[in-house]
């Protein structure tokens, strides 16, 4: 009863315990994810592996509250999600995640300053201080020199720099990518990665997933996902045998409670299509139609 803890170093920022999401398919069940438990700490970077269909995006959406599971417990930022309304879950959403995508989803008619502006409308942010921050934001991802841009005058890395900006402009304490340098060459994939982890070292956890081997291997964190479940945790104390080098918890990982730094005001996330959209396809028009679904009540879980 005495326990009132400070908020600064209140609970982890996600807790996932035996979590499952079945998605239904015409009448037939198929499990994405059967029983997955982790929990991502403030200032954490891990990595997400795992073969095509293993359940990565689905854990990533569950996890950035985009979805909920339909077994287990998932409490983001302490509160289980099976107890909020969809308003309060978008809420606490915008003001815990930022999400980025493989493929962007940012407003193709819209500049690049209006597009990282977008988070801060749903947060009754008036227009001269949405402008200002997103130009602070852009600047901090190094595209000072392209905000009246839109996405189409800009290369690949410029327009994931541009989403990243968008999912941090509000501040969030956990950065969720979905394959962030997917659809980037190598050289662009490396600085958009090393924009990743200037932030992380900033106190924003970080949790990506990737294909590439390279790219998991700088993270802290590597867990590997096969059929819905996550077989390898390098976290876990005896994981250490095939963790690729540097890995491992032990590395200067800002770990506990370091929310600090957190750019920007309060919270936030962006680019993300409402709850209910189907993970594996995230893609297409879904974000540009929906608009950044940025704060409006998205949809509930998976109808
Ligand atoms: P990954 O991101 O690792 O490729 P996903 O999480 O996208 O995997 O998919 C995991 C499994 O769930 C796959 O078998 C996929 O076909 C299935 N799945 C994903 N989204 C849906 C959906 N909306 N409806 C039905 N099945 C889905
Ligand atoms: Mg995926």
């Amino acid at each position: 009863m005495t326990t009132s803890r400070s908020t600064a170093a209140g609970p982890p920022a996600i807790v996932a315990t035996d979590v499952s999401r079945t998605y239904d398919l015409d009448g037939v069940s198929v499990p994405a994810l059967r029983g997955v438990s982790l929990t991502v700490a403030d200032g954490d970077y891990l990595a997400i592996v795992g073969a095509s269909g293993s359940g990565k995006s689905t854990l990533m959406h569950l996890l950035g509250g985009l979805d909920r599971p339909t077994g287990g417990t998932l409490l983001i930022g302490g509160r289980d999600v099976a107890k909020l309304s969809p308003p309060e879950m978008a809420l606490l959403r915008n003001k815990t995640i930022g999400f980025v995508f493989q493929s962007f989803h940012l407003l193709a008619r819209t500049t690049a300053r209006d597009n990282v502006a977008l988070p801060l409308v749903y947060r009754g942010i008036g227009r001269r201080e949405r402008r200002a921050r997103a130009a602070e934001m852009l600047a901090r991802v190094g595209l000072a020199h392209r905000m009246d841009h839109r996405p189409n005058q800009m290369s690949g890395g410029e327009q994931q720099r541009v989403a990243i900006a968008r999912a941090l402009v509000t501040g969030p304490s956990v950065l969720l990518a979905d394959e962030p340098t997917g659809n980037l060459d190598t050289t662009t994939g490396q600085s958009v990665l090393a924009l990743l982890e200037s932030l992380n070292a900033e106190g924003v956890a970080v949790v990506l997933v990737t294909h590439d081997r390279d790219v998991a291997a700088r993270a802290h964190r590597q867990i590997v996902m096969r059929d819905g479940l996550i077989v390898e945790d390098s976290s876990a104390p005896t994981a250490a045998a095939g963790a690729p080098a540097g890995s491992g918890p032990a590395v200067a990982a800002p770990a506990d409670g370091v929310v600090a730094g957190a750019p920007a005001g309060g919270g936030v996330v962006a680019g993300a299509p409402a709850a209910g959209a189907p993970a594996g396809g995230v893609a297409a028009g879904g974000v540009a139609a929906g608009g950044v679904a940025v704060d409006g009540p998205a949809g509930g879980g998976g109808a």
